[in-house]
């Protein structure tokens, strides 16, 4: 069976996603697609070569016979909607983050969704397929290193345009801490704090930059996570758990290292979408095979967006405050709690 996407929104991440169904992955097939500009839209067939209909709007392309699964790749603030008509025509939805952009959108999707009665929606946390990720959670499962007692990690970019806001650092940066931390810990936040040291030369006059936002969770945990979206040497992901029995690291990016010219170095990353890029394919390919497999995908899940988008709105008031903020979750449904059997580590 080919798992058949319709996408919602073909600007950058939905190019590059459709790329990888259409040429790299197995068991999916792009067949209808619609984006704001019909223009760029239609292009898009064009250039792929797809054997795809251009659909007028989200409402009709979710309503198609022929598409199982809907891709939302449009931008943050139409992602609520197109889910909500995607989960209405009981269609699958992967959506990239975030998934609504505020804590009640994400209610309303999943209530929508255990209305269904089974899961339907993956959201796209995608460094939960990365393979560096993935050794550090096992590392941690496996209590090789101990009780986790601190976090330190860093979100560093080599710059950032004008168009990028002080919010931003937040939500559309931070986002993927939010969601990788407490699932790598297995922990929930408690609180959030954000300070501000000393403002780097190079950002521009509108955004604060780093900045060092720590998290405290119900375990007694204690996380720092830096961004710093103007480091210029590099994009650079980093993280370290400290626990009482060792240290586990992120493994540094596969690189050479080199001798030359009395250095001794190895070379960094400067474009993100190289970071990860296995990790979009691995996430995807879960997405289409636990689809066939149990009829339901079992990736990250609408509590999963729910989790991310309560502690990035908390993020943000204690970026604006100054104070710390407290974190409370509604209770989890037990619609939401993973399967062993079915999670992604399982099958990595
Ligand atoms: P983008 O290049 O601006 O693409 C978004 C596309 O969706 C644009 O073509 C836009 O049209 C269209 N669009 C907006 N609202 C729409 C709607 N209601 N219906 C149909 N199409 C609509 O943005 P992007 O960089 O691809 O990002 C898209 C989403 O992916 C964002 O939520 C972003 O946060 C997420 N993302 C995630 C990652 C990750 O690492 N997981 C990386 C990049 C992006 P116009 O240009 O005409 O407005």
């Amino acid at each position: 069976m080919t798992l058949r996407f319709g996408v919602i929104g073909t600007g950058a991440i939905g190019r590059e996603h459709m790329k990888r169904i259409e040429n790299k992955l197995s068991g999916g097939k792009i067949v209808a697609v619609t984006d704001v500009n019909q223009e760029a839209a239609k292009q898009v067939v064009t250039q792929m070569k797809l054997e795809a209909d251009v659909y007028p709007d989200d409402r009709s392309l979710v309503a198609a016979d022929n598409v199982d699964a809907v891709l939302v790749t449009s931008w943050g603030p139409a992602h609520e909607a197109n889910v909500l008509g995607a989960i209405e025509a009981e269609k699958y939805v992967f959506v990239e983050k975030p998934l609504a952009t505020t804590a009640e959108g994400c209610m309303k999707i999943i209530e929508a969704e255990m209305n269904h009665g089974k899961r339907l929606v993956q959201v796209g946390f995608m460094r939960r397929y990365d393979k560096g990720y993935v050794q550090l959670k096992k590392a941690i499962d496996d209590h090789f290193i101990g009780e986790p007692l601190m976090v330190r990690c860093a979100h560093r970019n080599p710059e950032v345009g004008e168009s990028y806001t002080d919010d931003m650092a937040i939500h559309d940066t931070l986002i993927h801490e939010l969601d990788v931390l407490h699932w790598l810990i297995d922990d929930e936040y408690e609180s959030v704090s954000v300070s501000f040291p000393k403002k780097t030369k190079h950002a521009l006059p509108h955004l604060r930059d780093p900045r060092v936002v720590t998290l405290e969770t119900k375990g007694g945990v204690l996380i720092t996570a830096e961004v710093f979206v103007n480091c210029k040497y590099g994009y650079d992901i980093q993280c370290e758990v400290i626990g009482e029995e060792g240290i586990a690291s992120l493994p540094e990016v596969d690189s050479i290292s080199f001798r030359k010219r009395a250095t001794l170095g190895t070379n960094i990353l400067m474009d993100w979408k190289q970071r990860f890029i296995e990790a979009y394919d691995v996430e995807l390919q879960h997405f289409i095979d636990s689809i066939k497999q149990s009829g339901e995908p079992s990736g990250p899940n609408a509590w999963d967006g729910y989790v991310a988008a309560i502690t990035v709105d908390a993020a943000l008031k204690a970026s604006n405050s100054w104070q710390k903020q407290f974190i409370s979750l509604k209770e989890k449904p037990a619609f939401y709690s993973v399967k062993k059997e079915n999670s992604h580590e399982a099958m990595l």
